[in-house]
């Protein structure tokens, strides 16, 4: 990560702990600073490049590092290990699942109603994250209320979702403004960085409950540094050392970490038209007990009566996972929207950890 992989700092102490049951790096790569450059040049001409070319190199690429990584991705070993003194889900539940969709441009706003309509169905609820200021459209009130009152949470996905928000701390600065103020009007509580980019550092800028800009294991995306972990993990702002009022938790965020590959690595980029790679992962989750994130993208699924084209592919693959999940664990898991667990990992975990006990 981009804080050097501290993902725990307990309150009193003047340097980082990184916690080793929860948080160590996967993938990070040897030059961070030309990967930095590179991922900077690539979003410069992006804009340029047919989107068809620009898969059929990432479809050449992520089979061969597929192939070389495939100790490591979809499973990670190790990234099982629950954080110490973890008290396990709510009302003794075997493992929690949790749904998320960033919404790219106007075919997923067009489809969120569906999509909400297929969770409503099966019984689950998500969270759908916006973007604030792209370029094809603005999240307007009634779809963010409609959500809100029906269950669903409604979070923020980057701020233009142009590859640039880290692409200098100033800039971030400026962005990270902008963002708080969406985080106000939509009583927005969540956060996603555009790519999965992230600064866990910068971050802290956000006046947020919880990030999800990372992930247990990604070879694939353009930062692949892993969280290496299928928990959330607690972000600590980095130089307080003071501590914190009795009760209360150290200033930081949750980070929500996706723990199943995402639709668009599983269906569009290795083109797979079954939920194998979706099983094994949920089952290998299911069994250490830890928290099975899934985020998939309205923008990709095909809908009843809707053509499919090469970006997309059957939302029923989507709902097939959430038909298993439901049929093969039936009253084992815990399922809640991001913004639910974050909660709970604050108040029911770390509060018991980091906080100085109320005298
Ligand atoms: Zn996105």
């Amino acid at each position: 990560m981009a804080t050097g992989g501290a993902c725990l700092v307990w309150w009193g102490e003047p340097k980082r702990i990184r916690d080793q049951s929860c948080c160590k790096n996967v993938n990070e790569p040897k030059k961070p600073a030309a990967a930095a450059l590179l991922r900077k040049l690539y979003y410069a001409v992006k804009p340029y490049v047919p989107w068809s070319l620009r898969m059929a190199l990432r479809r050449s690429y992520s089979r061969r590092l597929r192939l070389q990584q495939r100790d490591v991705w979809p499973i990670l070993p190790g990234s099982e290990k629950t954080p110490p003194g973890w008290p396990g889900w709510p009302e003794g539940k075997q493992f929690a699942f949790v749904m998320v969709h960033d919404v790219e441009g106007i075919r997923g706003v067009e489809n969120c109603r569906r999509l909400m309509q297929l969770e409503c169905d099966a019984g689950f609820r998500s969270g759908f994250f916006f973007i604030p200021e792209g370029y094809e459209y603005r999240l307007t009130p009634e779809l963010g209320q409609e959500l809100t009152r029906t269950g669903f949470e409604v979070g923020i996905h980057d701020l233009h979702h142009d590859g640039k928000l880290y692409s200098s701390h100033q800039s971030f600065l400026q962005s990270a403004k902008k963002i708080n103020q969406y985080i106000k009007d939509w009583h927005a509580v969540g956060f996603r960085s555009g790519f999965m980019h992230h600064n866990l550092d910068w971050i802290h800028e956000l006046d947020i409950l919880h990030d999800g800009s990372t992930f247990d294991t990604d070879p694939f995306e353009p930062q692949p540094d892993g969280a290496g972990t299928i928990f959330p993990y607690w972000v600590a702002r980095p130089g307080v050392t003071a501590a914190p009022k009795a009760g209360e938790l150290p200033p930081g965020y949750v980070e929500m970490p996706y723990t199943m590959a995402q639709d668009s690595t599983v269906f569009t980029v290795f083109q797979e038209r079954d939920i194998n790679t979706w099983k094994t992962k949920l089952d290998w989750i299911a069994r250490h007990g830890g928290m099975a994130l899934v985020n998939a993208h309205p923008d990709y699924m095909a809908f009843e009566g809707q053509t499919g084209t090469p970006r997309t592919y059957p939302s029923d693959l989507y709902a097939t996972l959430l038909k298993y999940v439901s049929s093969q664990y039936g009253g084992q898991y815990w399922t809640a929207t991001t913004q639910e667990v974050a909660r709970y990992f604050r108040d029911s975990y770390l509060r018991k950890r980091l906080a100085p006990p109320a005298v």
